[in-house]
């Protein structure tokens, strides 16, 4: 869990007044002095013991002999730990309607002293579906980025990536362990159905934890601004060695970051991580992407608005692709090819279209013969036409090759680079002459 910073600790304790805490609980506050004076809610109080400085925003109360600042009034009043007495206190002080006091109707109510109540709003129903529970996680984990986690943007800050566009646009977040106070009790029925999708989805773990705490968090969306996956880069102190820095959702990865980079150019820059990619972002470089490490380049990477290239596309660019990390790899500029794990898609074979031979004319007329190549087209189509040989052997035809004679093409380098004789027509012979 990450540490609150001191800094923060502070503000939360100076903008939270619990003069307001406690008039909020109903209590009748006197002035006496620099304090004023009420009923203590905490003990079973007859005259006056609590008192409160509001110059320090502190409180003491003379029976129970509790006291101390903000924090210690939110614990003690709503039964809960530091941690979660500070989180109800951050969304106080943001959100005011989620007022931190509105949970304790009556300065009579006994204290539980540990508290397992979700204080803060459920935000859905139990009966909501996974894609609305991702939803939910991801404006959550931005919420607390935006709003409650100063230690997030400063991570963001150091990296040269606090930018408000940047953090808007991909939605960027913090997991800060405080997802859990905003469900239903877990002993409830409603909250354990809750927790079993989210654990489904992998964003808590069997244990209850959340998956990604302690992480700024990347969420992959499609066209339609559903999340795919997540990416969580660790960024809390204290962190041991064994536990990952860079982390997903588990499962196969799935989705491209920054689908907009896909259709807006026809150039792409492939970041192997997402801090290289939002930092080319950040830099007006728009057209950037990033694959799941070294090694995780998925076919995902060859769609366009979240549909799929046809399969040929894909086969195509990935062709290249792989010989282009090949090619970087045997210079030294990568220690391993990104696409050697790649799995080319299939290709189906079907059945050639044939054109008619009025339709094969109608090209063959399409030449001006007046002009040496115009002449050079027209036998070269004409013998593609004869005799059906490929380009490539086309393209490796000598003179010598062609025996007038007989009537026939000298293949030397055909398919499977064995050579071959090819019967050739007179007319493409003649047109070969001229
Ligand atoms: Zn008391």
């Amino acid at each position: 869990m990450s540490r609150i910073p001191d800094a923060e600790l502070a503000r939360l304790k100076r903008d939270l007044s619990i003069e307001q805490l406690a008039l909020a609980h109903g209590i009748v506050l006197k002035p006496s002095g620099k304090n004023l004076l009420g009923l203590c809610p905490f003990h079973d109080d007859h005259e006056p013991s609590l008192s409160i400085e509001p110059a320090q925003n502190l409180w003491h109360c003379f029976g129970c002999q509790q006291g101390g600042g903000v924090i210690d009034w939110v614990m003690k009043a709503e039964g809960v730990s530091f941690r979660h007495a500070v989180e109800l206190i951050r969304t106080a002080v943001v959100s005011p309607q989620l007022s931190v006091v509105s949970t304790t109707p009556t300065t009579q109510q006994r204290i539980v002293k540990h508290s397992r109540t979700t204080k803060l709003a459920v935000p859905l129903p139990g009966d909501a579906d996974a894609q609305q529970w991702t939803q939910v996680v991801m404006d959550d984990y931005h919420t607390t980025l935006t709003d409650r986690a100063p230690e997030g943007k400063a991570y963001l800050a150091n990296r040269g990536l606090l930018n408000n566009e940047l953090i808007t646009t991909f939605k960027l977040g913090f997991a800060n362990c405080t997802l859990g106070y905003r469900l239903p009790r877990m002993e409830t029925t409603e909250g354990a159905v809750i927790r079993g999708t989210l654990q489904q989805l992998g964003y808590l773990r069997p244990s209850g934890h959340e998956h990604l705490r302690g992480c700024l968090t990347v969420p992959i969306l499609d066209a339609d601004g559903h999340v795919t996956e997540m990416y969580g880069r660790r960024i809390t102190h204290g962190r041991t060695p064994e536990q990952p820095v860079h982390l997903y959702l588990p499962g196969p990865h799935k989705g491209v970051w920054n689908l907009a980079a896909f259709t807006n150019s026809s150039e792409l820059i492939l970041c192997e991580a997402a801090f290289d990619a939002m930092t080319f972002w950040v830099h007006g470089f728009r057209h950037v992407t990033f694959s799941y490490g070294v090694e995780g380049f998925t076919a995902d990477q060859l769609t366009v608005d979240g549909h799929p290239r046809s399969v040929h596309t894909q086969h195509t660019y990935l062709v290249t692709l792989r010989s282009f990390f090949h090619w970087l790899t045997k210079q030294h500029c990568l220690p391993s090819s990104p696409a050697s794990e790649l799995t080319l898609p299939k290709l189906g074979s079907t059945l050639p279209v044939v054109i008619t031979s009025s339709e094969a004319e109608q090209i063959l007329s399409q030449m001006d013969l007046t002009s040496p190549l115009g002449l050079r087209d027209r036998a070269m189509l004409e013998t593609f036409y004869s005799s059906g040989i490929r380009r490539a052997e086309l393209c490796g035809l000598l003179v010598q090759d062609v025996d007038v004679s007989r009537g026939t093409l000298f293949i030397r380098h055909g398919k499977g680079n064995k050579a071959r004789m090819v019967l050739i027509g007179e007319r493409a012979m003649e047109r070969g002459k001229v």
